[in-house]
């Protein structure tokens, strides 16, 4: 088995029911393998689990930008395309039970009333905060789960409950096309992320082991787009090979000077999370004869990073996809890895080792009706203020309504498929 992993208590056979304790010891997850394969040397290769008890698929969160939505809905947890440089693979989102990364997926079967049922009850919620995106713990259009996680039955739901949600599904499966019509009838209220690291094939098979080829995932942009479905290419992360220097046991991003050519290690910061990475916020920590030093935003994009190979062939990309008939684009950095590592462990047929201290780079960033910051005909960020539903509670200061807050616009394009003003996005 190449990877580092310790199984959790089950053997094999299918049938076998797991339990999971959390911290206070209370059970929270029960498991039943519906189907595992077995491998040459007779261990189970992979595995397919049901969740026979579990918490709601849907999950809110505590921030919102271009990248996290208000909530976050999952069939299932696991992925079977094991790409190479999945944060699933991180330990702070391994769910894994008794496979390691790419060889196990677990599947609720009740997702469509779960849907349901969660609908119903935040039907209460400001309009800025009725945004899910689904698929970000799994790939909910796998051939193997997708008729017993039935997505669709969720899709469905949000039809009948939820006609003011609008709902983000990312994926790299053609398996979402058998569900191309009923997309098109919700064309209103979906859009539809398609994800590629790049769009050469052998490269592809360099990070992205398992997965549907780049030709079969531009025929998913093709097609839901000439169904008028709103459709988004991902090119995340995009894998971008960077010139690096090590210091003090941390390999670091080199930068160069537009004007004067002058080069050194570190890395640029976006200072505000819960908002989006404006030029203005972007400052950069260079390591200059030996120590750090911070540069504010306006200096710091006189830097650039010095780039060995960009893999992901991000001109051309960025040259294509409105010829693809999608309707928006965004691309941003690699977390945990560096490129280098990533080529290194499909050499050796081992995982990629995280790297500590990886910081992305967020000037990586492009997005093109992909929640960049809306600006008003003086330049200025336009923002709205609103009752902050997302912030924790413990932010709230005891009071029964979330504070206010200055959130700024971002536009995702949903003024070209929906008249719902969504407030903080257009
Ligand atoms: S398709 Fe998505 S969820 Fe699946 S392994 Fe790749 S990055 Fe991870």
């Amino acid at each position: 088995m190449p990877y580092d992993f310790t199984p959790k208590g089950l053997g094999k056979g299918v049938g076998r029911v797991s339990k999971h304790k959390t911290a206070s010891g209370e059970t929270r997850h029960q498991y039943e393998i519906l189907d595992e394969k077995i491998g040459a040397n007779g261990e189970a290769s992979s595995r397919l689990l049901q969740r026979t008890a579990e918490g709601d698929p849907y999950r809110a969160q505590t921030k919102i930008n271009a990248f996290n939505f208000p909530f976050t809905g999952n069939s299932g947890g696991g992925c079977f395309f094991q790409c190479s440089y999945c944060f699933l693979r991180q330990p702070f989102f391994q769910m894994h039970r008794t496979l390691p990364h790419g060889r196990e997926m677990d599947v609720s079967l009740n997702f469509g009333s779960a849907t349901e049922a969660f609908l119903r009850k935040n039907a209460h919620l400001p309009q800025y905060m009725k945004r899910v995106q689904w698929g970000v713990a799994t790939e909910m259009w796998h051939p193997r789960t997708v008729g017993l996680g039935k997505p669709f039955e969720g899709l469905r739901a949000f039809q009948k409950f939820g006609q003011n949600w609008m709902l983000h599904i990312v994926t790299k499966s053609p398996k979402i096309l058998d569900y191309a019509e009923l997309l098109a009838e919700m064309k209103h209220q979906v859009q539809v992320e398609v994800s590629f690291v790049t769009l050469n094939e052998e490269a592809s098979r360099i990070f992205e082991t398992g997965t549907p080829s780049v030709r079969q995932r531009l025929h998913i942009v093709e097609e839901l787009s000439r169904k008028g479905v709103f459709v988004r290419v991902m090119m995340m992360p995009c894998m971008r090979e960077y010139v690096l220097q090590t210091i003090e046991n941390v390999r670091h991003i080199v930068f160069e000077h537009r004007d004067t050519g002058k080069r050194a290690a570190g890395f640029k910061r976006v200072s505000e999370r819960d908002g989006n990475a404006g030029e203005d916020k972007v400052g950069l920590e260079l390591y200059i004869s030996k120590r750090w030093k911070k540069l504010p935003p306006g200096e710091s994009c006189l830097w650039k990073p010095v780039i060995l190979k960009d893999w992901s062939d991000l001109a051309q990309t960025q040259a294509s996809w409105r010829n693809w008939g999608a309707s928006a684009y965004k691309q941003k950095d690699l977390n945990y890895y560096y490129v280098d590592e990533l080529i290194q462990a499909h050499q050796e047929a081992r995982a990629p080792k995280p790297e500590r201290g990886r910081v992305e780079d967020p000037t990586a960033e492009c997005l093109v009706q992909s929640g960049e910051s809306v600006v008003d005909e003086n330049g200025n960020f336009r923002t709205v203020e609103v009752r902050g539903h997302h912030k924790p509670r413990r932010e709230w200061s005891g009071a029964k309504t979330p504070p206010l807050v200055m959130r700024n616009i971002m536009d995702f394009g949903y003024r070209l498929h929906s008249n719902i003003d969504w407030v903080d996005c257009i």
